[in-house]
């Protein structure tokens, strides 16, 4: 009919021209951003199944601006890193989350994310490792995230900034392990710590046969590797039942906690303590 014909075409329009507007706004906001005031870090707690304890904290940015609000992760993170800024934001991200790993008990671990930029130059991991050893953070405490599109990327380069951060005493994580198209010969060559298994094969994982295969052959290949694994994204009772009995160690998700600010770290800690 004639309404539809009239209106949606030029409301198509009009909702692609408001993202790509508010996409601009971002970037600009991004520019001139003061990070140390409007960037803060929540942390999501890494559970062992066996003992309910916390072994590591989940460092997870946040960004509030004056000008355009409240922006996910998912969508600044990309932004930054085509405008530029994305290391300058990596920095203050992990000083900031260093200064609360410091108070936490030693033997819970901070992971902490980074983006491809930052494992793309030497003197970028330089930098990440300077920041490291100005904390009061033992190196062995820390684990970054890398995901595997960042790991494939500039392989050369990547791999000895993963070297360097080794050699300094951090561990590797392999962030959204399955997702991408990294070959396992690939892998191999990569000094890795932890995989992490992503969320989208979790989902469901009592009803979804396909997901319960690859969940059960990560979980067995990381074994067969001699790396940490963990299981992200779990939900619900369900999917924690069928992990353990798939014999995965370490598990993150909402079933304990979403991420919180760093005042509710203390809390959820004595909270597992007791569990
Ligand atoms: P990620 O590294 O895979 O982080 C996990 C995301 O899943 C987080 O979203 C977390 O809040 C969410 N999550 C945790 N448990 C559950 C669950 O049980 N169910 C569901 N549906 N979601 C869960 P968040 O905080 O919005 O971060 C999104 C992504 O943004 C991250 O994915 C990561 O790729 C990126 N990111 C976040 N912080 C940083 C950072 O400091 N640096 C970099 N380079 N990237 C970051
Ligand atoms: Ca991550
Ligand atoms: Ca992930």
């Amino acid at each position: 009919n004639k309404r539809n014909n009239r209106g949606c075409p030029s409301l198509f329009a009009k909702e692609q021209a408001t993202e790509l507007e508010q996409r601009g706004l971002i970037e600009q906001a991004i520019r001139s951003a003061n990070l140390d005031k409007e960037l803060s870090v929540y942390f999501q707690p890494i559970v062992e199944v066996s003992s309910g304890r916390i072994a590591a904290f989940e460092a997870l940015a946040r960004w509030h601006s004056p000008q355009v609000g409240q922006v996910a992760p998912s969508v600044f993170i990309p932004i930054a890193e085509q405008s530029g800024r994305i290391c300058e934001i990596t920095h203050t991200l992990l000083a900031k989350a260093l200064s609360e790993a410091a108070n936490w008990p030693h033997e819970i671990k901070l992971s902490f994310n980074l983006s491809t930029l930052d494992v793309s130059a030497g003197e970028r991991t330089l930098k990440l490792a300077s920041i490291v050893m100005h904390s009061d953070v033992d190196p062995r405490r820390i684990d970054f995230e890398i995901t595997e599109t960042a790991a494939m990327g500039r392989e050369n380069e990547v791999q000895a900034s993963i070297a360097d951060l080794r050699a300094l005493g951090c561990g590797i994580s392999l962030d959204d392990f399955g997702t991408g198209f990294s070959s396992l010969s690939q892998l191999h060559a990569l000094p890795l710590t932890t995989i992490k298994i992503d969320r989208s094969f979790v989902s469901e994982l009592d009803k979804n046969q396909a997901g319960y295969k690859i969940v059960k052959s990560l979980l067995s290949l990381s074994r067969d590797m001699g790396v940490e694994c963990i299981v992200e994204g779990v939900e619900t009772t369900a999917e924690l039942d069928m992990i353990k009995r798939l014999g995965g160690r370490l598990v993150q998700g909402y079933l304990w906690s979403a991420p919180v600010p760093a005042e509710q770290v203390g809390v959820l800690i004595a909270k597992h303590e007791q569990t």
